[in-house]
């Protein structure tokens, strides 16, 4: 087999939200499709990706230097052992060909896109969800298809007061979840306290809030922000600091006992491990937010997952960043913790395939060859239009 075309396009995911460090009035992302000469049920394969909000488009870079690495390496250098399907560990090493170490930038954003399409071929290739073929190449054999997912909100917006905050996360419990997220650190810290405590008063047993800082407080403001939310029972306190600053990370736990969360802005594995090494981050209780759709893709997500384990970590602490569905295969085959969802966010890129419910905060994945895409109308009319 063989890929016989590689194309992407720049999709708009504008919205007039905000968090403490940027709005996303521009925000773009990369769709891409690899496509294939194998047929399946009479249909060509092509694999698709995208990558998370937050980074923009990436087709520069995909257009000068990883598309042409692929599509002009001899084909069997790409395949696995059998020769009918692709093997993404050498479509990767062939994209990276002539890439230095360090320096993760937005390269790892770019191939990170190409991956999730290579892996969604594959899967749909082998004829089985993505999630399945994880479980049996890398897991125990058997996926667990009912994955956590909590719904992110909380934006901040022009004109956004406290009771339509409130009415916002009343809307994502009404809609399954019981652990919903808000933005803090855009506002100042009294305001803050006042817009958690209305969210909190609208929350029930067994229902949780996380707060997200978007790595925008310095030391000093993230330990006043650290004492001061510690009078809070939150499900975690996220991403206090610079997401490279480890000393800050690592001081933190010092005046805050509760769960924290960071990752999301780490982008390859050896930034992770620095957090691990560095971060002070506690493997009993907090989380780990690594992004594969920003960081390199799964192949390299594996390699971070395999540094967990020798640290100690369980994959169950990670609990991804981006609401899409490559995330929620990976964490029903590899047993992570749960994925984040933006319920009214970032459309049709996020979700879930159509028909799958929230319940107690869980969705139980179907059984869709590939990442699962084909189950999500809007999602799959995009993408065909790009490559077939
Ligand atoms: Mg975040």
């Amino acid at each position: 087999m063989k890929i016989l075309e590689v194309r992407e396009k720049t999709c708009p995911i504008a919205s007039p939200i905000r968090n403490a460090y940027i709005d996303f009035s521009k925000m773009t992302l990369s769709l891409v499709a690899v496509v294939t000469d194998v047929v399946r049920d009479g249909r060509r394969v092509v694999g698709y990706g995208f990558n998370s909000n937050g980074r923009y488009g990436q087709g520069n870079l995909m257009r000068e230097r990883f598309i042409p690495r692929i599509v002009e390496a001899d084909p069997k250098s790409l395949v696995d052992s059998t020769g009918d399907n692709l093997d993404p560990h050498k479509v990767w090493a062939t994209m990276f060909t002539n890439e230095k170490p360090g320096g993760h930038g937005e390269r790892s954003v770019a191939m990170g896109t190409i991956d999730m399409a290579i892996w969604d071929a594959v899967a749909k290739i082998a004829g089985k969800p993505l999630f399945q073929v994880l479980a049996e190449r890398y897991g125990n054999g058997t996926p667990n298809r009912k994955v956590f997912v909590y719904a992110a909100g909380g934006y901040y917006y022009p004109g956004k007061d406290d009771a339509q905050l409130k009415d916002e996360l009343r809307s994502y419990i009404d809609r399954g979840y019981s652990v919903v997220k808000m933005k803090i650190a855009g506002a100042t810290l009294a305001e803050d306290c006042r817009r958690i405590e209305s969210a909190l008063s609208i929350l029930k047993p067994g229902q949780r809030l996380c707060v997200d800082a978007n790595g925008r407080l310095d030391l000093d403001g993230a330990i006043a922000y650290a004492k001061a939310l510690s009078q809070y029972d939150l499900f975690w306190l996220e991403e206090v600091g610079d997401p490279l600053d480890y000393e800050l990370q690592a001081t933190l736990r010092n005046y805050y006992a509760g769960p924290m969360a960071t990752g999301e802005n780490l982008f390859s594995m050896q930034d992770a491990r620095n957090l691990i090494r560095y971060g002070g981050m506690r493997a009993d209780r907090d989380w780990l937010q690594f992004d594969c759709a920003l960081s390199y893709g799964l192949v390299e997500y594996l390699r971070t997952l395999q540094m967990l384990d020798q640290h100690g970590w369980s994959a169950s602490r990670c609990v991804p960043h981006g609401g899409h569905q490559m995330s929620l295969a990976i964490a029903a085959g590899l047993g992570l913790g749960g994925n984040e969802s933006y319920p009214d966010l970032f459309q049709p890129y996020g979700g879930f395939p159509d028909g799958v419910k929230v319940k107690d905060s869980y969705v139980e994945l179907p059984d869709l060859p590939g990442i699962g895409f084909e189950g999500k109308a809007d999602l799959i009319r995009e993408m065909r239009a790009l490559a077939e």
